[in-house]
């Protein structure tokens, strides 16, 4: 699929920004959502979007990106704080080849933990218990 498609109202964190899909949210302000990934690559894998349409950073304005990554700083700071995790990795894919699979602009916050495996972006991933998804948003969202 190009770069440059056409957006896609369908897509899950459009249904999510939307209200139609629930998500375990971490924070929210007029232009940016950041909820837990429901298959986490690790404990505390967040996702942060911005809520305007686009499908990559590619198509999204200087100013909406810098929100999206102001956010994912101060959202990286609570997940250090409630979590302390050894490292954390900032993934952002575009486009499928580079193994993007919503097609709705997003970075990943992945915290590493030295005694725990981090599952990496293209692996299958190990599903969660939702009431574990609760506990850590309540933890993350509780350090912003
Ligand atoms: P991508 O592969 O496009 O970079 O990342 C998409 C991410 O969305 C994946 O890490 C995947 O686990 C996550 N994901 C897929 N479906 C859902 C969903 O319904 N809810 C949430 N919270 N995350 C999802």
């Amino acid at each position: 699929m190009p770069l440059l498609d056409n957006y896609n109202n369908d897509n899950i964190f459009a249904k999510i920004i939307r209200g139609e899909m629930p998500c375990h949210k971490i924070y929210e302000d007029e232009g940016v959502l950041s909820f837990l990934d429901i298959f986490p690559q690790s404990e505390g894998h967040t996702i942060v979007i911005p809520k305007k349409p686009s499908r990559n950073l590619l198509g999204t304005n200087a100013k909406d990106i810098g929100r999206v990554f102001g956010a994912v700083q101060r959202i990286s700071k609570a997940i250090n704080a409630a979590l302390n995790p050894d490292g954390i990795t900032i993934t952002q894919f575009n486009g499928s080849a580079a193994g993007q699979t919503v097609f709705h602009t997003h970075v990943h916050i992945i915290p590493c933990y030295n005694k725990k495996t981090t599952i990496s972006h293209n692996e299958e991933k190990s599903t969660i218990a939702d009431e574990k998804l609760v506990v850590l948003a309540k933890q993350i969202a509780s350090k912003l």
